[in-house]
């Protein structure tokens, strides 16, 4: 398999394993790329880079034994189409397909008004071909656990989890990790995948912009009489918006499951956390009504408080950040993981381009293209996500007024419809090849 590094970083290794004799340590291992967090968008990348030749070592701070256990993470994802064709790209979706639901219409209302949009996909069927779901509804736990899968089929790929860079040094002949461990790591460029919280971007000295909404998403999964027919609905009520989204169910109730992500308000939330299971269930029960019939929570409930931020640059001297790293936003319109596996999408694409020009992939000419590329679109997104928070967390009456009749107007008008639509599918915009089901 070919790699990244050129006569330059060699002579680099060779002067850093003087050091590395001076010190009396490991000795270093030299890859192409670090991804400091192997969780969704790390995890991702990793794989579609090893696979295109690149040699990878992944870091993540979790033993990846305990990402499928229920406790570890309660949330499923709506995932766009065009976000299936990177995890159908890498393997992924090979793996998890049977666990997930596709999303056939979405049904959006505000509150408890009888106006209300409703989106068919059959509405985008083309002669000839049937129509393609929205996206597809994916257990986070499902792609960690199709990691752990096919991470260690993969050459050039290695985990080093759980542990953790202690050190990192970037310098003109690569990027020098130290793991907490001891294990010592050369590689042409750092890939920041930690989430949002990220302890390498920070030391970086790359600041964030960041407002919390004073929200935060309550997240569970239920089980209802009726079947959900695989229609995603969110309801906009005055503490924020609540989803009730389509789960795959169980073999003798199929479609019978649903991920819940309930926002609630900052002072309301941890008060919603403390309830006993009935009362909780009760609570419940006022927001979802009776459509689906009898509905029970199973499994546990989690709380992620909710804010938006925004880092000033993507890029530094063998450095880039990805996904949760560089932005976060309100789940409201399900596109934090949407948005990040569109910066893996672009960042593989990018660093295959730069390998096959040459450039040394740690550089930032070879890392501006990305930068430009990701920083509009999710700027883009942000800006999206935050208005609609502001428009549907509100119980101003005329403005509700206002987007009660804005959404009748839309589901009227077939052409505005097709477009939001499309959207939804995130097919629309400068795609990168992955998200096109193209390989790199
Ligand atoms: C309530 C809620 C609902 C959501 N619903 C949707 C949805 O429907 N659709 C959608 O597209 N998005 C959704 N999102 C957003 C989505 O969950 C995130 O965008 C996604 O998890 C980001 O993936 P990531 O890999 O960047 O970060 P994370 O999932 O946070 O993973 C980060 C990884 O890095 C590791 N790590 C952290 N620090 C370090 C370190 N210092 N060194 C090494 N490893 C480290 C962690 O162990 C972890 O494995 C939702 C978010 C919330 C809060």
């Amino acid at each position: 398999m070919g790699g990244a590094c050129g006569a330059k970083e060699l002579s680099g290794v060779r002067a850093m394993t003087a050091k590395a004799k001076r010190n009396s340590q490991e000795p270093w291992i030299e890859v192409d790329v670090l991804v400091t967090g192997g969780g969704l968008a790390g995890g991702t990348l990793s794989l579609a880079l090893a696979q295109n030749g690149f040699r990878v070592a992944t870091v993540d701070l979790e033993n990846p034994a305990e990402w499928t256990d229920r406790g570890f993470d309660g949330r499923a994802s709506a995932i766009a189409l065009s976000s299936q064709r990177v995890l159908h790209g890498v393997g992924i979706w090979d793996v998890i397909e049977h666990e997930t639901a596709p999303i056939k219409e979405i049904r959006v209302a505000d509150g408890h008004s009888p106006l209300y949009l409703h989106y068919d996909h059959a509405e985008l069927a083309t002669p000839g071909q049937a129509a393609e779901p929205f996206g597809f509804m994916v257990e986070n736990r499902s792609i960690r656990k199709a990691l752990n899968v096919l991470v260690p089929k993969t050459p050039n790929l290695t985990y080093y989890a759980p542990n953790v860079m202690v050190a990192l040094e970037r310098t003109a002949e690569g990027a020098f990790a130290t793991l907490k461990d001891g294990t010592r790591i050369k590689a042409a460029l750092v890939a920041v995948c930690e989430g949002r919280k990220s302890p390498t971007r920070d030391q970086a000295g790359i600041k964030i912009t960041k407002w919390d909404y004073k929200q935060a998403g309550i997240v569970c999964t239920v089980e209802h009489e009726r079947p959900h027919d695989f229609c995603a609905q969110e309801h906009f009520l005055p503490s924020g918006p609540f989803a009730i989204l389509p789960l795959p169910g169980t073999a003798e109730k199929p479609g019978c499951r649903s991920s819940i992500v309930w926002t609630e308000r900052a002072d309301l939330w941890p008060l919603m956390m403390e309830l006993d299971d009935d009362e909780f269930l009760e609570e419940l029960r006022l927001r979802f009504g009776d459509f689906l019939g009898e509905v029970q929570v199973v499994g546990p409930r989690f709380a992620y408080p909710l804010s938006l931020q925004f880092a000033e640059r993507y890029t530094d001297d063998r450095l880039v950040l990805v996904a949760d790293s560089a932005h976060g936003m309100h789940p409201i319109a399900g596109q934090g993981l949407n948005m990040g596996l569109r910066d893996v999408a672009a960042l593989a694409e990018v660093l295959v381009d730069a390998r096959l020009a040459g450039q040394d992939i740690g550089s930032q000419a070879a890392l501006e293209p990305y930068a430009r590329w990701r920083r509009f679109d999710n700027a883009l997104m942000l800006a999206v996500t935050d208005a609609l928070v502001k428009l549907f967390s509100n119980g101003n009456e005329p403005l509700q007024v206002a987007r009660d009749i804005g959404m009748a107007v839309v589901d009227k008008l077939p052409n505005v419809k097709r477009f939001f639509m499309r959207h939804a599918m995130g097919t629309v915009g400068d795609l990168p090849k992955l998200m096109r089901g193209e390989t790199l």
